[in-house]
């Protein structure tokens, strides 16, 4: 997910701080510049920050859910937009270890109407709380069950709005947006990250109306004035990414040859006003799919689709398994929204592919995918263009730790702390076990679950070193960033100067940090020298010898640390 400020205000500033660099730096560099203004921001407009919390998740998602594996979801939708109602017939097909169980209990949200329920074909009872239902079994329960149920209601809009009719031009649009833990608000279903499972999604609208959902179209019913879509997936998905959407879509597909020579099917959907604008937007998709790739390994769903659809959540965009929805306010045919896009695509391996075990691992979303912006820059632009991607995605955070953030999940301190973290662990293990680790940690957990322990598992194994104090200092314990000062002695000495250079750490945060160093220095005769030290105290102290004397000191000249350093007077 990526939020934007104002895009007015940002695409004024755009355009004129894109001016100003065309005339400096060649044209491909010019549509970059807006990393310079562009921060995802705390946009929670609906959100009831108050459910952002543990207690909220500890009795929406009981331990009682744990018995239960969901393997797949038949989920039939039909959409009544002149009374802002749906129509529901949904099935779940589960496994348990505890054939005894007493209940099952499934989120759904009280405002739906349950008509009827089957378990395994046989009517079963059923008590109602408001973001569960908890089902009878009248006896032990097979090795796989299914139950159906039939429901209708207005659904509610909470969260980042999860169920939204909309009208746009005389016409309706429906679209959803579960994340975090929404999905219920319209299906019923175990609305947790780590149960993921198969689905099969049938949306029906009148038939003016295009429906889009994840996976792969199977076939469109036509039924008098109403059209069904079928979509299905081939690869499992999290509750919180099914999505649908539908409008009076016009569309654009085209095929993509992944790295392994595989046939991608390309889509692009915008309404009518937007088309020829979201066409020219999204145009440049197989390169940054053919970029992921060479860098995270092949695109993970390739059985299925990659497709862009317009929506009308005007917050920013929704990485929905194989459908990302993008605001309509931000498809301008100028391609001012391009990280917006990279991030959401690159969410299909950090996210779709992997998905996080809880909510508290949320950073390994929203970091990775933001530091795939990143990543994407750097492999087309070089090392220049790294960097300021980076210093763009600097500046303040919240106070807390990036493991189990709170009420902060989608915060700066996520997306851009998170960015960061992997920034600086690339300089901690080095390039080559950097990328390594990357696609280590996608082939071992794609189509899965990963935790932070996961990740720092797949780390430490990949590299050999214990690395407990990284973690600890920049994602468990610790909480803002480096705060430190340094200074320097010149003595000069028979076979040139002696340079004492001291760093003071000073920040509240975290007591010691430890972090490999750069030191550029800028010498009388008008040389250079970088030299490297490591620093594992709260006042280190460096002793070096230079031939030529030095005149000024850099600290961390390539960018490679969080930290704000100043020279003590
Ligand atoms: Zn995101």
């Amino acid at each position: 997910m990526n939020f934007k400020k104002s895009p007015i205000r940002t695409a004024v500033m755009i355009a004129m701080v894109s001016i100003l660099f065309s005339l400096i730096v060649i044209v491909p560099f010019a549509v970059k510049t807006f990393h310079f203004i562009y921060e995802p921001v705390k946009l929670l407009t609906n959100f009831n920050k108050t459910e952002l919390n543990e207690n909220f998740i500890e009795e929406y998602n009981p331990p009682t859910q744990t018995i239960f594996d969901v393997l797949h979801y038949n989920i039939h939708i039909e959409l009544i937009p002149e009374s802002k109602m749906i129509k529901g017939d949904v099935s779940i097909i589960f496994t348990t270890n505890n054939p005894n169980a007493k209940e099952i209990d499934i989120n759904f949200y009280d405002n739906m109407n349950i008509k009827n329920a089957y378990l395994n074909d046989e009517p079963v009872d059923f008590k109602r709380e408001e973001t569960i239902v908890k089902f009878i079994p009248k006896e032990i329960l097979k090795d796989t069950s299914e139950l159906k149920i039939i429901y209708e209601g207005k659904p509610k809009r909470l969260g980042f709005g999860s169920f939204c009719f909309e009208n746009v031009n005389g016409q309706n649009f429906v679209y959803t947006i579960n994340e975090p833990f929404y999905a219920s608000t319209w299906f019923p279903c175990v609305d947790k990250p780590d149960d993921k499972a198969l689905a099969d999604i049938f949306i029906t609208n009148d038939s003016s109306y295009v429906s889009l959902s994840n996976g792969k179209l199977i076939e469109v019913i036509s039924n008098n004035s109403k059209k069904t879509y079928h979509w299905k997936t081939y690869y499992p998905i999290s509750t919180y990414l099914i999505t649908i959407y539908s409008g009076k879509y016009k569309s654009y597909c085209d095929k993509y040859i992944s790295t392994t020579n595989d046939t991608l099917q390309l889509c692009y959907y915008a309404l009518e006003d937007k088309f020829e604008d979201a066409i020219k937007d999204f145009s440049d998709h197989p390169r940054y799919i053919k970029t992921f790739e060479k860098i995270f390994g092949p695109y993970p769903f390739m059985k299925e689709k990659y497709a862009v659809a317009e929506f009308l959540w005007q917050n920013g965009a929704m990485e929905h398994q194989t459908i990302t929805g993008v605001g309509s306010r931000f498809i301008t045919g100028k391609k001012f929204f391009q990280d917006m896009l990279i991030h959401e695509l690159s969410h299909h391996w950090w996210g779709d592919a992997v998905s996080p075990k809880t909510w508290k691992d949320i950073w390994l979303n929203e970091g990775f995918a933001t530091y795939s912006e990143a990543l994407y820059w750097e492999y087309q632009a070089g090392k220049s263009a790294l960097i300021s991607t980076m210093n763009s995605k600097s500046g303040m955070f919240l106070t807390g730790t990036l493991y189990n953030p709170k009420e902060n999940l989608f915060s700066s301190l996520i997306y851009n702390k998170g960015a960061w973290v992997l920034h600086m662990l690339r300089r901690e293990v080095g390039d080559s076990s950097f990328f390594k680790i990357l696609r280590t940690y996608f082939q071992k957990f794609k189509y899965k679950n990963a935790s932070t322990q996961d990740f720092q598992d797949v780390c430490e194994k990949v590299t050999g070193k214990n690395l407990k104090f990284f973690f600890d200092q920049w994602i468990y314990k610790g909480t803002g960033k480096i705060e430190a000062e340094y200074n320097w002695d010149i003595i000069p000495v028979s076979n040139g100067y002696k340079i004492i250079f001291k760093i003071t750490q000073l920040q509240n945060g975290y007591d010691i940090y430890k972090f490999p160093i750069d030191i550029k220095i800028y010498f009388e005769n008008d040389e250079l020298e970088v030299k490297n030290f490591y620093v594992q105290s709260r006042e280190s102290k460096f002793e070096f010898i230079t031939k030529n004397k030095p005149v000024s000191f850099e600290l961390d000249p390539d960018k490679w640390l969080l930290a704000n350093f100043s020279q003590s007077k």
